[in-house]
């Protein structure tokens, strides 16, 4: 991997995706100046460039570094510097029921609650399911309904039913349990994240792609 792969498979689409970059410091989005762009061609390969731009927030007059390349598929990716240190908005083309778990439990991490951070990462996980029309009395059996239907391949439901496990301590706490370990919970959220990249990010993107060639 190396930074030339930016925006190489994975991204978004229409360049980069201002209304989304949020001051790291104010929090406020789509709101800067462009003080400098550089950019460099990857050698060897015309199509291929990095770009640098330093961003000046127009709230609070705050720095930033944005380094941004659109790959061969049309996507652009990017990494930021500084960034906000705490997550405060979901994709836009996600549920929004669903996206407000999916925060939380990502807030929860940021804030070094683990068990809370596994318990919404796994309600938003069923929560996920049932919104695909998952059938089953518990979270086992709408995980199986789900892969049964086709939306789910084997291994992503192998990797579902360990992370239910994860989860279930926290769901069903024994006297003296000693909570989620940090571990259990971020691979919880982490499962999270993929199941959404999945089931929402992989369609929309294939739909912005129909749309593109249409
Ligand atoms: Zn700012």
């Amino acid at each position: 991997m190396s930074w030339w792969d930016l925006g190489e498979g994975r991204g978004y689409r229409n360049g980069l995706p201002m209304h989304q970059i949020a001051c790291a410091f104010c929090g406020v989005a789509d709101n800067f100046e462009k003080v400098q762009h550089n950019e460099r061609k990857k050698p060897g390969d015309d199509h291929k460039k990095l770009n640098y731009d330093t961003l000046k927030c127009g709230q609070c007059g705050n720095l930033m570094f944005v380094l941004w390349s659109t790959g061969r598929s049309g996507l652009t990716d990017y990494q930021m510097l500084p960034w906000h240190r705490s997550t405060k908005r979901h994709p836009e083309h996600w549920p929004p029921d669903i996206g407000r778990y999916w925060v939380e439990a990502k807030r929860s991490i940021e804030a070094e609650n683990w068990t809370a951070a596994a318990l919404m990462a796994r309600s938003a996980v069923q929560l996920v399911l049932r919104a695909n029309g998952a059938k089953g009395s518990n979270l086992k059996q709408e995980i199986d309904d789900l892969a049964e239907k086709g939306l789910i391949i084997p291994m992503i439901k192998d990797w579902a039913h360990e992370v239910r496990e994860l989860g279930n301590e926290g769901t069903h706490p024994q006297p003296g349990t000693t909570g989620t370990d940090q571990r259990d919970a971020r691979d919880v959220v982490e499962f999270l994240s993929f199941l959404m990249q999945v089931i929402y990010d992989l369609p929309h993107s294939i739909a912005q792609f129909r749309a593109r060639k249409g």
